[in-house]
């Protein structure tokens, strides 16, 4: 299992000047509007302190005032309201742009990679890390906005008035600087850890309930329940470190915000005393000062989860190293996907020429899972366009690895596979999923109708369309019974896993690839159902080329051609006649499977 990559800091700096320069109207209306809401904030206090030195000189201006501080209130009040209002909005399009990129990137995901990731990380990815990411664009960055704002504004402001009186603001700074360094050194490290930790116990979880039936069988409870425990702990452990990191930023912060007022106190009173400064630039400044706990308050507590939000996006991010550079080569037939048009001899290579025939070419095919441990050993094969291939062998020869190479699942590590000239592991995933189409055994049936089911692979496949794959693979009966729009998946109608097979297979020959890799994909039938399925399946996919891994002997017989995989190499190869006459290995599978 390999982990997925994280984004790096300077990733993410691209990625927030990315986002404000393709925002960047809606950015200056949100900064405008919250520097308009600070700057109307500071008028109150201002008059305030006017209002005390007038009071004290005799002067009853006290009505006035008091409308006019009234009157800057609610124009504070609206413009924050405003504010908010368009931080949110610009906070959704974000979101909502980094959602598409994500899914956009989830799904492009190499193959190999799915198959090689651990499933608890992808879920944390996609489940907490943007619930975490989207609190903080909701809440926290408008309110870090707003504080920051309202900070350097009152500290401006300040400055105007006196500015000796901004000293007492300033006794703050060292303890904020302090601690706020001391915490960012280790958050950012923290906060990832913690989420590495919930991957982890995700997937063990996953993975018990899925493998509910052979733990119990085996009598494993124990031992998996210890496991989940360990993950429990290290996730507890990781969110103790990120609490005492809180707990020892917060209170310092705490502390800090008291003293600019008390400070302002005495520093202010002594000033004026002296007649350094007057009784209103006092009054004024101790408002002011007060009014900055507020948001200084705000802006230590949103540090907070800016950082678990950092450590969020950077996991969401790391997913874009996936992405693929715009594939080079040209295709004159049907949209990728659509399939079937491309079928016969509309590719065209890279340097323009026409590839003529779509064979498949294997050279010297090469694979291992661990280094210095080669699971397919230099493979030669030549496919034809249209042709039925059988793979037969003993259990561990490599059948299913050959599979997923020829599906471009995984990437040749020597040698190669080209179709029509070109290399598989080179189509960009769309025209790689339009040109080649593995089915296994592992099928899912996803939550809806049977038609929702079946459209996934072609989304204006008509009733007609759908009716004749579900034939075509012997779903119908049961099909119609049920009704093409009745439930199934979670929640709806429970299919037993030949149906489920069947499914799978119908889907796939609504998807219309050009080549069809078949690996024990009728494994779940019964022998007689398999062999039939396997007759009506070669009725419609005639023209297509098909490879299909077998067990049962009787789908090799069938088949156009045979090779026989043994230990990483293709021993054998021809067709079933052939291969009899050879009295090889084959004809040794074939007479003992004849019993
Ligand atoms: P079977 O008929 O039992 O399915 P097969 O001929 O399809 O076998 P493969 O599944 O391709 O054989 O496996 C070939 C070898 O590679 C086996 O030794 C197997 O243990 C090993 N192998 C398969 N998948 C992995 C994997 N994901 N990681 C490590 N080794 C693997």
């Amino acid at each position: 299992m390999s982990d997925l990559p994280i984004a790096t800091p300077r990733e993410l700096a691209a990625y927030a000047r990315r986002a404000v320069r393709t925002h960047r109207g809606e950015f200056a209306l949100v900064v405008v509007l919250q520097a308009c809401a600070a700057v109307a904030g500071l008028f109150a206090p201002w008059l305030l302190g006017t209002l005390v030195a007038d009071v004290t000189h005799g002067h009853d201006t006290v009505l006035r005032m008091v409308l006019l501080i009234l009157g800057c209130l609610a124009a504070q009040a609206a413009l924050v309201r405003l504010a908010e209002y368009a931080a949110a909005r610009l906070g959704e399009k974000v979101l909502a742009d980094l959602r598409e990129d994500f899914v956009a990137d989830l799904l492009g995901l190499p193959p190999e990679t799915v198959e090689d990731t651990d499933a608890g990380d992808l879920i944390t990815r996609t489940t907490r890390d943007i619930d975490q990411l989207s609190g903080a664009i909701r809440s926290a960055i408008p309110a870090t906005m707003t504080s920051v704002g309202i900070v350097c504004f009152t500290l401006g402001a300040l400055l105007l008035i006196s500015p000796l009186l901004l000293l007492p603001c300033l006794l703050s700074v060292p303890v904020l600087y302090g601690a706020a360094r001391w915490y960012l050194r280790r958050a950012h490290e923290g906060y990832l850890r913690q989420a590495a930790t919930y991957s982890r116990l995700t997937e063990s979880l996953a993975e018990t309930v899925e493998g509910a039936r052979t733990v119990e069988s085996l009598r494993l409870t124990a031992r998996r329940m210890a496991e989940v425990d360990e993950s429990i702990a290290t996730s507890y452990a990781a969110e103790r470190y990120t609490l005492r990191l809180r707990n020892v930023f917060l209170p310092l912060c705490d502390t800090s915000y008291a003293l600019p007022v008390a400070a302002m106190l005495i520093f202010g009173g002594t000033l004026y005393l002296h007649g350094a400064v007057s009784l209103a630039a006092v009054t004024a400044g101790t408002l002011y000062a007060s009014q900055l706990l507020n948001p200084l308050d705000q802006l230590m507590f949103w540090l907070d989860s800016l950082q678990s939000a950092a450590a969020a996006l950077a996991r969401l991010l790391g997913m874009a190293r996936f992405r693929q550079p715009a594939p080079a080569a040209v295709t004159t037939g049907t949209a990728p996907g659509a399939g079937g048009a491309a079928r016969g001899s509309e590719v065209r290579d890279i340097d323009g020429r026409d590839v003529a025939v779509r064979d498949i070419e294997v050279r010297d095919l090469r694979y291992a899972y661990q280094p210095g441990h080669d699971v397919l050993c230099g493979i030669d094969l030549t496919i034809r366009q249209g042709e039925w291939l059988a793979v037969v062998g003993p259990s561990g020869a490599g059948k299913s690895t050959l599979a997923k190479l020829l599906a471009g699942i995984y990437t040749p590590h020597g040698g190669g596979i080209t179709v029509g000239g070109r290399e598989v592991a080179g189509l960009a995933p769309t025209e790689r999923r339009g040109t080649v189409a593995l089915v296994t055994q592992e099928h899912h049936v996803f939550r809806g109708s049977l038609r929702d089911n079946l459209t996934i692979a072609r989304p204006d496949a008509g009733d007609q369309e759908i009716a004749d794959a579900l034939r075509a693979v012997d779903a119908w009966e049961w099909a119609e019974e049920l009704g093409v729009d009745g439930a199934v998946g979670p929640g709806g109608q429970a299919l037993d896993p030949a149906k489920v097979q069947q499914l799978a297979l119908a889907r796939l020959l609504l998807a219309d690839p050009d080549i069809l890799i078949l690996d024990e994909a009728t494994s779940l039938l019964n022998p007689r159902a398999a062999r039939h399925l396997e007759r009506s399946l070669a009725a419609v996919t005639t023209g297509r080329t098909v490879i299909a891994v077998v067990h049962r002997l009787h789908t090799a017989q069938d088949a156009d051609r045979i090779a026989v995989l043994d230990d990483g190499r293709v021993t054998e190869f021809g067709t079933h006649e052939e291969l009899l006459a050879k009295n090889g290995a084959y004809a040794g599978l074939w007479h003992a499977w004849q019993g």
